[in-house]
């Protein structure tokens, strides 16, 4: 029979409550794993496995350093495991039998605040959905700044929307109602935003108790929403975990706020993805996206809002001309720009630095930094509250600049504290008389010691008489061993050592007391006293708050304008034209890549007035896809209240932007290119709106030409006639060009290139008309592929022309003679795979063993399956 020790009896009991989790057990200055959890730590932490006794067996395990656990669990949690932290609740010294343990908080990819394991300018969100037959209910939290936001997903493209929604929010974790365990939605969200995924199960009664508790039945009530709304359910499920792990009170997270998608220009995944939004589409980095581009932002908080700003574009014309009026003041004076940039380059990150104050983890270090940040607010409020434009007013407004905080922290905390709270050196002097008493005994006792040692060496004439301090001795006086004749008979001595004695005296030991007394209560004292005036920080969190979200907004704005003086940015008119008028437009990432003045810019008019669907055509490395993209991002920035690159703008307002752009495969829902490139297709036909913007980069390339083609026709047709929303639409199907003629809303462009010789310049001009080459081969031998197979490319490019120029003109039975006409027929039908079957059946007959009847019978049945392929 297996026994085990009274330890590991406890560590099983504890495991059991957290059986999906890897338990991290305190052990003295360790926190230590066993069993199972030693094993898989000790390979995911590349640390020692051993063992240790466990009763009637050796149990594996590991451990790691209580002082640097941080970066462990930081590495447990990146490789997508959970861990609770199971400490000692009681002291060792006063346990009776085994120290009592418990679970004191676990930590997932969606509740993590530690540094390490959070990006500055990134919000690191736990999603919850909550679904029934209405819809969805989404909320969502980061528990690092304090975030918390719900909105209700409803009608008939419930699920679309919740993708795209959880696309948006990229939830590092997400919480799920277990009845979609088996639902296939699991794929396709695994897909677009690869969250660590659990499943609860709904509760059923007191469904907002949570909600209740975190914000108070007030806060909920003003939100307006029906009691049973999905979205409050889902907040009352996150809440629920929310405590279940963190086991503390939330004190950070004060605000519960509503929103509606349709607050917001939708953009689907794909769009977000081929748009470069944020990310880079080939290597997933922010550089080379657009927010690397408008991200010069002072503050990891305004980072963070910036991001936000690009990935919710606005719809209501006045929020949008509201931050564009305020990015503009900013352009306009460049004084002020200066003076506001170097005054946020001085805040601190003041939402993730409460959550630290709330979680009672902030060190009189943070609270410095907490109080330099307050003390710069005063200024960025002056210097804004009488701005001309509404919004920068407003923001200066809603600072709170907390001077009351400011003058706690001046008072009561020195400008350079240790790190550690329970080292002392925290308190200010004139703060408080007892702190300031004792010091002054502690620093009186440590003068008398130095006094006594210069008096010590004179008395005994040892010139190298010391006096020293350790933890066992305490204070002593120290004589080498060849001066020990002259130690004076006082002297009791206490310990040798190699080459010398140590001693001590009564009046040293009184002396130590009162020094050493003083001390332990002065830090005793220091650390209460810090504790008061961060729990004083703690209960100001929603003021703190409050003045961050000003702060940011304010500080997006600035890195906005910034952006515009030094690109050359225009501030775009936005209305609701249904237009799309731009002048010298570029595209914002590409001009960067590319040497000043290289970038040719491009003009777009789109309108409902023949202008709605624009095909370009013309060469590859034409530039047709940047034109494509920079034409949506500029729509896009104008929208966020962002200047945009162009000499002049009018931006009709879009409610959705679709991309379809490039070949991809997403094997893993299993979709092929091809299936892709249909699913982004469908997507933009089935939700595109009149007022939508949808931007198509080929279609129809990963199927035969003629089936392809035939499908961009008919997309042309509906996305031209059902739906009338303005469209680019690029393609190497030249032919699709004829359909300017039938339909009244398309105008052909081309990307514009020069023939020299041999050699094709491509000009990167979009102008009216329409391209009959795509130059595929030119590029090909530009990218380097070998010389004979260009060569053989382009003799089979001559012979493959003739012979589809033939092949049209039989099809529209042009000029040429009934000659000609026959022999192109017969091209055609030799190349047929069917006639190529019925050659090698001829060949293969056995002539010399026919009959003529049976001769006869075959050439029939021939002719029969000749006359059916030439039909
Ligand atoms: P393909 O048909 O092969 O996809 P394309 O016509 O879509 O080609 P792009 O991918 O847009 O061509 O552009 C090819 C390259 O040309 C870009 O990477 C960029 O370096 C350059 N380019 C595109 N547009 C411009 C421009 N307006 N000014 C200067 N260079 C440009």
């Amino acid at each position: 029979m297996v026994t085990l020790t009274p330890m590991m009896q406890q560590f099983l009991r504890i495991k059991e409550q957290y059986p999906d989790c890897v338990l991290f057990f305190r052990l003295g200055d360790f926190y230590e794993m066993f069993f199972d959890d030693a094993v898989l730590a000790s390979r995911v932490l590349e640390i020692t496995l051993t063992s240790r006794d466990g009763g009637s067996q050796r149990v594996p395990m590991c451990g790691v350093p209580h002082h640097s656990v941080n970066s462990y669990i930081a590495k447990m949690i990146s490789h997508g495991y959970k861990v609770a932290m199971c400490d000692q609740v009681e002291d060792p010294k006063v346990a009776k039998g085994i120290v009592k343990r418990e679970v004191t908080r676990v930590i997932t990819p969606g509740t993590v605040i530690d540094g390490q394991l959070l990006e500055d300018k990134q919000n690191n969100y736990i999603a919850a959905v909550f679904s029934d037959q209405r819809g969805f209910g989404i909320a969502f939290a980061d528990i690092s700044t304090g975030e918390f936001m719900i909105t209700e997903i409803s009608g008939a493209n419930g699920s679309e929307t919740l993708l795209e929604e959880l696309g948006r929010i990229q939830p590092a974790e997400l919480l799920l109602p277990d009845i979609l365990e088996e639902d296939k939605i699991i794929f396709s969200i695994k897909n677009i935003c690869s969250p660590l995924i659990s499943f609860y199960t709904p509760r059923i009664v007191d469904e907002n108790k949570y909600i209740y508790q975190q914000f108070g039945q007030e806060n909920l009530e003003s939100l307006g929403l029906p009691n049973h709304a999905n979205c409050l359910r889902a907040a009352n499920e996150l809440l629920n975990f929310l405590h279940n792990t963190q086991m503390r009170s939330l004190s950070h997270i004060r605000k519960i706020e509503y929103f509606s998608t349709n607050q917001y220009m939708m953009l689907d995944t794909s769009a977000r993805r081929n748009l470069e939004l944020t990310k880079t589409l080939l290597h997933g980095e922010k550089k080379g996206s657009l927010l690397w581009v408008l991200d010069h932002t002072a503050t990891a908080m305004g980072g963070r809002m910036l991001k936000k700003w690009i990935e919710q574009p606005l719809l209501d014309i006045k929020s949008i001309n509201a931050r564009l009026d305020g990015v503009e003041q900013f352009t306009k004076d460049i004084f002020l720009r200066e003076d506001l940039k170097q005054l946020l380059s001085q805040v601190y990150d003041l939402e993730r630095l409460t959550t630290r104050v709330a979680y009672g983890t902030a060190n009189a270090r943070d609270l410095i930094s907490l109080k330099n940040s307050l003390s710069v607010l005063p200024k960025i409020k002056s210097l804004l509250i009488n701005n001309q434009a509404m919004l920068l007013c407003k923001s200066a407004a809603e600072i709170d600049t907390l001077d009351d905080l400011v003058e706690l922290l001046e008072t009561g905390l020195k400008d350079d504290p240790p790190v550690g709270i329970r080292e002392g050196e925290i308190i200010k002097e004139g703060y408080s008389q007892e702190v300031d008493t004792l010091r002054k005994a502690s620093t009186d006792g440590r003068k008398w010691l130095a006094q006594l040692e210069s008096k010590e060496r004179q008395r005994t004439g040892i010139k190298s008489l010391k006096i020293g301090f350790n933890k066992v001795f305490g204070y002593y006086i120290e004589v080498t061993k060849s001066n020990i004749n002259a130690v004076p008979e006082e002297y009791q001595r206490r310990q040798t050592l190699a080459n010398a004695e140590r001693y001590i005296t009564p009046q040293l030991k009184e002396y130590e007391e009162m020094i050493l007394g003083a001390q332990d209560k002065l830090v005793e004292l220091e650390y209460q006293l810090f504790i008061q005036i961060r729990d004083s920080v703690a209960r100001e969190i929603s003021r703190i708050q409050k003045s961050a979200e000003a702060v940011s907004k304010i500080d997006v704005m600035v890195s906005l304008a910034e952006i515009a003086v030094k690109y050359n940015y225009v501030r775009p008119q936005v209305n609701d034209s249904g237009k799309i008028h731009i002048k010298e437009g570029r595209h914002p990432v590409v001009e960067l890549s590319l040497e000043d003045g290289q970038f040719v810019p491009n003009d777009t008019l789109m309108d409902n007035d023949g202008n709605t669907l624009l095909l370009i055509t013309g060469p590859n490395m034409g530039g047709k896809s940047t034109y494509q993209r920079q034409v949506a991002l500029i729509t896009l920035m104008a929208q966020m209240g962002s200047f945009v690159p162009a000499s002049e703008a009018e931006i009709g307002v879009t409610d959705r932007i679709f991309a379809r752009v490039g070949a991809s495969d997403d094997l893993a829902s299993g979709k092929s290119t091809f299936m892709m490139e249909m699913h982004e297709c469908k997507n933009a036909l089935k939700n595109a709106t009149k007022n939508s913007l949808v931007i198509i980069d080929e279609l129809g390339r990963g199927t035969s030409n003629l089936e392809g083609m035939a499908i961009a026709q008919a997309v042309i047709e509906y996305l031209h006639d059902e739906i009338g929303c303005r469209t680019l639409f690029s393609t190497h199907y030249h032919e699709l060009a004829e359909m300017e003629s039938n339909l009244s809303n398309f105008k052909n462009y081309a990307a514009a290139v020069e023939e020299k010789g041999d050699n094709v310049v491509f000009l990167h001009r979009i102008v009216p008309g329409r391209a009959s080459k795509s130059y595929g081969v030119h590029c090909a031998r530009l990218a380097g592929l070998p010389m004979v197979v260009v060569d053989r490319a382009n003799r089979l490019l001559v012979d493959l022309e003739i012979y589809r120029q033939a092949a049209e003109e039989v099809i529209s039975g042009g000029s040429q003679t009934a000659t000609a006409k026959e022999e192109v027929q017969t091209q055609l039908f030799c190349c047929s795979p069917e006639a190529a079957e019925l050659l090698d059946e001829i060949s293969e007959l056995d002539l010399l063993n026919t009959t003529p009847l049976e001769a006869l019978n075959q050439l029939f049945i021939i002719q029969k399956k000749i006359r059916n392929i030439k039909q």
